[in-house]
This record gives structure tokens, C-alpha cells and sequence, in this order.
């Protein structure tokens, strides 16, 4: 395990290494994430081996694919492949080195469909098949990949400093609650941000505003009787795209014209709630209209070109602020960004799930990565109504063993990973009644054999989608227990209820170490 703080020069190890597995006549799978997968990384490997390299990622059509397949069965296969996830199932002939790099990131996950596969394990498992090395990379390790650094099971390199000693910036935390109690806010931004960013921008350098929701207004509501649009084949409200004068839902695509009037009331006041990056594009425009402002999200990025255009413009000063989501903290590197604002960090802390701080002090952290570049120190404003809150103190000291230690604590103390393998089973049914029953049924027969190691059936946060109503079993296996086994159990009890006539088109199905 490599952790390297952003900027310690992590891709000029890689480069190294992969340089001498060459020489003793090995391969190389080098692992980034499908978005990290930019023309400027796959350049820069081009330029140093040349057509020893092949890229392989999801946008390549099925022909390209097989085109690569073959050439690695081949006499003269790629030496060195770079690739998303997927690649771990290429042929391989003499495989040396496995290097993942950003290991932490959740996309190494297949999620839906089928196989669900966490591709850093199969990478590691590869990599044993052949005896080749494998290196992990990451400013932000998983909390599972730390521990088994700490366990000894994995090798453990640190840089704490910067490349060519650049430092790591400043991060200034800013309490929005009270400055919007005196009413001291410019809608989500603090006096101190634009003032931050006003700086940055007459000094000729770039500012990156970072807000984790898509959109314009995560929901709409009417301001007479309450009345918010909802999703009609998902449990969720709709989200407001102004551009395009739509509400969308975020998990089937379902697409409605923006109501003239309240359905319910006939009102005509109804007004967007909260702030999603379309918004925040809007109100920085009044704030500074002279920036030459850009926006990187799902909606600005359908296209791949759109990713790179947007990333070179940036690059290259032809804007000057960036807003966006989680998409500006995937390992961009660019020289002139002094400022950084995290818009909102509780919208992060507040997500009901056991790996949510984890996930939110890894964006931060990643995200704060992306101020202060050579001969600079850069400056983050990071805004928050929980100042107090300890994550926000590790991230602000860039302490990620006192996170690691404190989210430790808590997984022990509730049962979570690293200290148990979670499993969760979801059921899926379009009618309600029978989802219920046979949620009910499949609890019951999995709890006779695991016993209170299962939790639930639940309804999930989201308890309907695609029309297709959900129901959650959590399983709870603590470590050294017969995995093989358990999979038999749960694998008949699963076929016995698919079998049940009255049960009709029943989905029952396991995601292991979910994420
Ligand atoms: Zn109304
Ligand atoms: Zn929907």
C-alpha cells in the first residue's frame, strides 16, 4: 500500500516500477478508475512505452475489446495494460505487477448488474495466481486495505510530502450555521469564500467550488400547501433542472415538464429547495460576472469529449471557476488552482450509511488535494454547520490516521468492516404485498440457520425504483467464520423461495461487501 498525500508524485513510482518489470520481461495491469482514465495520464504512459501499452476501458465497443483479447493471447501481447476495472479479466501471459491506483475509489465495484465484483480483490487474487507484485495507491486509503497494512498482511510505503516540496494547503473551516442565523450568507456562499475566491481570481489564478449534488434544486416544492413532485416508479422526489425546464429523477431517468401551477392547490408559487451545481453555477455568476465560469457534473459530461474539453479549457486558464461534483476531486492535477470551496460538507456526513464519514473525508481530503501548486500554498474554505465534529478537525490537520483510528473504534463497537463481512440480500417485487411477504419469509428462513446475525427485512432509503418495490436483509458474518458454507445456505434458501408459485417474478439477490 502506497499512500502518498495528493501530489507526492505517486504516477513517477508507477512509472518507475513498471520499468522494471519490463526489464525482467513481466506484464503490467495498471487499474485506474473508468473517470481518472484521462487523455492526459494515457499520454503521458504513451509517450514513455509507447506500443508496449494497451488501454482498455468500457467505451470501447465489443470488436475493439476482442481485437485486445486476442492480442494478448497472442506472441506479442501489450507489456503494459491500463485499464478500468474490467480489465482485470484480460488474458495475461506473464503478469509482474499489478499496480491500483486511487485504490479507495468505490467505482472498482461492479454494482449493478451482475457480477457484482469489487475489482481490487480480483486484482489482488490475480496477481497471486501468477506470483506478481501488486501495489496499492491512494492519498485516502480504504479503511480495509489500511487495516490490513497495519495487520502486516499488506507492505506499507508513506509520503507525507508533497512533489518538489510543495505544500499542502490551508484549510479554514467556516461555520454557515451561525452566519446564517446573522444572516451573513450570499445564498450558499460565506463572505470569507468570496472573498477567497474574488482574490485568487484578480491574482490570474483558479478557483474550484465543489457541491455533491447534480441539478438545479434537489426538489421543488409548492410554497401553499407543501406539495412536492415525486418520482411515479421510484420512492423519491424529483430533481429540477433549470436549463432544460425538467424535473428528472436520478435513479430510472424519468422526465417531466416543470408544473405551471401546484397540481394539488393550483398555486403558482413554487419555488426550488436547496442547491444543487446548476444553481450554484447561477447564483456565482451574479456574485462574479466577469469569471469565466465552467460546470462539471453528469448533466455537462454525457459526452467524453465534453469530460476532456471541460478539463482542458480549465487547464489551459480559458476558465477560470470550476464548479462541480465529486467529478473535480477524480486526480485532476492542474497547476493554478489557489482556492477551494467545499459548499457543503454535511450534506456528505449526514448520508445514512456506516461509510459515510469515510466517503466524505475522502472527498474533502481529495478534493483540497486539488488547491496549491508549485511555489504556492493554496487555500480551502470548507463550509460546514458542524465545525465541532472531529472528522472536519482530521480533515482540516490532514490527519488520516486519527480518522482511520476513530472510524475503527466505531466499526468495532456496531459490528461494521473491517471487522465483519457484511451481505446484504435484496428483494425485489412490483407488488407491494408480496415483496412484504416474501421479505418476511426469506428473514425468517435465513435467521433459522444465522440467527441474530441477520438484520431485517427493511425497507431500504430509497424503497422503490423502477417501479420495482425493495426490501433489505442485512447478514452480519463475523471474520473466520465458513464462508464457503454460508454461500451454500443462503444460495438454497434463495432458490427454495424462487421456486414458490405464489411468489410469481421474484428478485432475490446477494451484493457481498457492499459499498
Ligand atoms: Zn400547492
Ligand atoms: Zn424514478
Amino acid at each position: 500500500l502506497l499512500h502518498g498525500v495528493t501530489s507526492s508524485g505517486k504516477t513517477v513510482i508507477y512509472i518507475h516500477l513498471i520499468f522494471k518489470a519490463l526489464q525482467e520481461h513481466k506484464q503490467v495491469l495498471y487499474l485506474l478508475p473508468e473517470i481518472a482514465l484521462t487523455v492526459q495520464i494515457t499520454n503521458r504512459l504513451r509517450c514513455v512505452f509507447g506500443n508496449k501499452l494497451g488501454i482498455y476501458h468500457s467505451r470501447y465497443n465489443d470488436e475493439e475489446r476482442v481485437e485486445i483479447w486476442q492480442k494478448q493471447l497472442s506472441n506479442e501481447p501489450y507489456e503494459v495494460i491500463l485499464g478500468a476495472r474490467s480489465a482485470v479479466f484480460l488474458p495475461f501471459q506473464r503478469l509482474g505487477l499489478v499496480i491500483i491506483d486511487e485504490e479507495h475509489e468505490n467505482s472498482f465495484k461492479q454494482q449493478d448488474p451482475a457480477p457484482r465484483y469489487h475489482a481490487r480483490s480480483v486484482a489482488i487474487v490475480l496477481a497471486q495466481m501468477y506470483g506478481a507484485k501488486t501495489l496499492l495507491g491512494t492519498a485516502t486509503p480504504s479503511i480495509e486495505s489500511y487495516r490490513n497494512a497495519q495487520l502486516g498482511k499488506y507492505g506499507l510505503v508513506t509520503l507525507s510530502q508533497r512533489y518538489k516540496d510543495i505544500q499542502l494547503p490551508t484549510i479554514e473551516v467556516v461555520d454557515i450555521k451561525d452566519l446564517r442565523r446573522r444572516k451573513l450568507m450570499s445564498g450558499p456562499f460565506s463572505p470569507r469564500l468570496i472573498a477567497a475566491v474574488r482574490d485568487a481570481l484578480q491574482r490570474g489564478e483558479q478557483a474550484i467550488l465543489f457541491q455533491n449534488r447534480r441539478g438545479f434544486a434537489p426538489m421543488i416544492e409548492c410554497r401553499t400547501c407543501g406539495w412536492v413532485p415525486h418520482c411515479p416508479n421510484c420512492d423519491v422526489s424529483l430533481t429540477y433542472h433549470k436549463s432544460m425546464n425538467v424535473l428528472t429523477c436520478h435513479y430510472c431517468g424519468y422526465t417531466e415538464r416543470v408544473p405551471e401551477q401546484c397540481p394539488n392547490c393550483e398555486s403558482k408559487d413554487i419555488k426550488g429547495r436547496g442547491y444543487g451545481t446548476e444553481k450554484i453555477e447561477d447564483e456565482i455568476m451574479e456574485v462574479f460576472p466577469d469569471a469565466r465560469i465552467a460546470r462539471m457534473d453528469l448533466d455537462t459530461t454525457r459526452t467524453k469529449n465534453a469530460y476532456e474539453r471541460l478539463i482542458n479549457d480549465f487547464s489551459a486558464g480559458k476558465t477560470n471557476l470550476l464548479i462541480g461534483t465529486q467529478m473535480v476531486s477524480k486526480g485532476l492535477d492542474f497547476d493554478h488552482v489557489s482556492v477551494v470551496g467545499i459548499l457543503n460538507a454535511d450534506n456528505m456526513l449526514n448520508y445514512p450509511d456506516f461509510r459515510a464519514y469515510e466517503h466524505a473525508f475522502t472527498m474533502m481530503a481529495q478534493v483540497s488535494g486539488r488547491a496549491g501548486r508549485k511555489g504556492k500554498q493554496g487555500l480551502v474554505i470548507l463550509q460546514t454547520k458542524n465545525p465541532e465534529l472531529p472528522v472536519i478537525q482530521q480533515v482540516v490537520n490532514n490527519s488520516y490516521t486519527a480518522f482511520y483510528k476513530s472510524q475503527l473504534e466505531e466499526r468495532t463497537a456496531f459490528h461494521y468492516p473491517p471487522f465483519f463481512h457484511l451481505i446484504y440480500i435484496y428483494i425485489k417485487h412490483r407488488n407491494n404485498d408480496i415483496v412484504e411477504s416474501a421479505s418476511m419469509e426469506l428473514g425468517s428462513r435465513i435467521r433459522e440457520i444465522f440467527g441474530n446475525r441477520v438484520l431485517g427485512p427493511d425497507k431500504p432509503t430509497v424503497a422503490r425504483v423502477k417501479t420495482l418495490h425493495i426490501r433489505k436483509i442485512m447478514l452480519k458474518l463475523e471474520n473466520g467464520i465458513d464462508y464457503k458454507l454460508a454461500k451454500q445456505y443462503l444460495r438454497s434458501i434463495r432458490d427454495t423461495m424462487m421456486k414458490e408459485k405464489r411468489y410469481g417474478a421474484l428478485t432475490i439477490y446477494f451484493d457481498v461487501d457492499p459499498l
